[in-house]
């Protein structure tokens, strides 16, 4: 395949690297090998010199030792190591910021996102592209309870949000210089990185792929953290639903108010007693939830304010080395 060099009028091609591969990787020592060789190998199809970034979110195995220990022909390789586990997102935004490359493609330790896709990517960027999406048409290796949930989650989160956020969509993509350095301006601690991406517009496109089943280890989202997760781009990329409670709060005043008038008709003209029990703890529950969703739906709100207000950084460097590519010269 003949790949056009793209070189922006302010890059030094001696030292920019055409693509920066972002990699953040937690406790994956049964992989990280297997994953540098199937990066190396589509980079080097390349042709070009590039960069791989590995991010160690505080791992406690042996992932980040065999990480210090990798290096490359064309391919300057970084480990930033983290310096506790700061969860994915933070980890993406710490990798993202160290990028040089002309464009930027994030990748996933585990190969579920396959590395032999980069050039079809790199591809679509040089015939203009900003943002090359990369969305699943498969999922394998998913439960069918997460495929479900996940289809849930992105009809919810498109309905509330007025950015655009592709569905099935995972980090895997490509995003251009300038599309990186919007992201790394942006100042927010919430990084719900799906929507971050999203948000700065430009031009895109979407490839379609078949994400494999995880190489080997365990997936680090559990149920809980992936709901967490969910809140946390809702509530971060959207105030409907304080409307929403708005709303809710006005149904059911109309609903208490056509209520008293059939009470008050039974009554009147039939002579009914007013019901009891039964009709009185419906009420007194519908309310209750109704209070209690809007409440919490303010703390979550609130909460982001207060985590946003304390400006703490999102993410401590312990250390970052780079191993520059052993002979840059043999890239084109
Ligand atoms: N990961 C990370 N920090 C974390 C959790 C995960 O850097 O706290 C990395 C992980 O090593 C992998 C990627 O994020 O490279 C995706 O994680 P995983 O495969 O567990 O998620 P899934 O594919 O199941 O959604
Ligand atoms: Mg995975």
């Amino acid at each position: 395949m003949t790949v056009i060099h793209y070189i922006s009028p302010t890059s030094d091609k001696r030292t920019t690297p055409l693509i920066s591969v972002v990699i953040p990787f937690y406790n994956e020592e049964t992989v990280i090998q297997a994953c540098h060789e199937r990066v190396v190998t589509a980079l080097d199809n390349l042709g070009s010199h590039c960069e791989i970034i590995y991010i160690d979110d505080g791992s406690s195995d042996d992932s980040a030792q065999m990480v210090s220990e990798l290096s490359s022909e064309l391919h300057d390789i970084s480990l930033i190591r983290l310096s506790r586990n700061f969860g994915k997102e933070a980890a993406m935004s710490a990798g993202i910021k160290a990028t040089r490359g002309e464009a930027v493609v994030l990748l996933d330790a585990d190969l579920q996102d396959p590395p032999e896709l980069i050039p079809e990517m790199v591809e679509q960027w040089q015939q203009g592209y900003d943002v090359v999406d990369m969305q699943r048409r498969e999922r394998l290796g998913e439960s069918v309870f997460k495929r479900y949930t996940a289809a849930i989650f992105y009809k919810v989160l498109n309905r509330l949000c007025d950015v655009p956020i592709p569905e099935n969509v995972g980090d895997f993509r490509l995003l251009d210089r300038r599309v990186v350095d919007t992201i790394n301006d942006l100042p927010e601690r919430t990084r719900f990185m799906k929507g971050l991406f999203a948000w700065p517009g430009f031009r895109r496109t979407v490839l379609q792929f078949d994400r494999d089943p995880r190489l080997a280890g365990q997936t680090k989202w559990n149920t809980s953290k992936l709901v967490n997760l969910a809140v946390e781009g809702i509530t971060s990329f959207s105030t409907k639903p304080l409307r929403l409670a708005t709303f809710a709060g006005v149904a059911t005043a109309l609903g208490a108010a056509a209520m008293a008038a059939v009470i008050f008709l039974k009554t009147m003209i039939w002579g009914d007693p007013v019901a009891g029990y039964p009709s009185m703890i419906l009420v007194v529950l519908i309310l209750g939830s109704i209070q209690l969703l809007s409440i919490g739906l303010m703390g979550e709100y609130i909460g982001r304010l207060f985590i946003e207000s304390k400006q703490r950084p999102l993410y401590l460097v312990d250390t970052h080395f780079t191993a520059p590519a052993t002979h840059p010269s043999k890239a084109v």
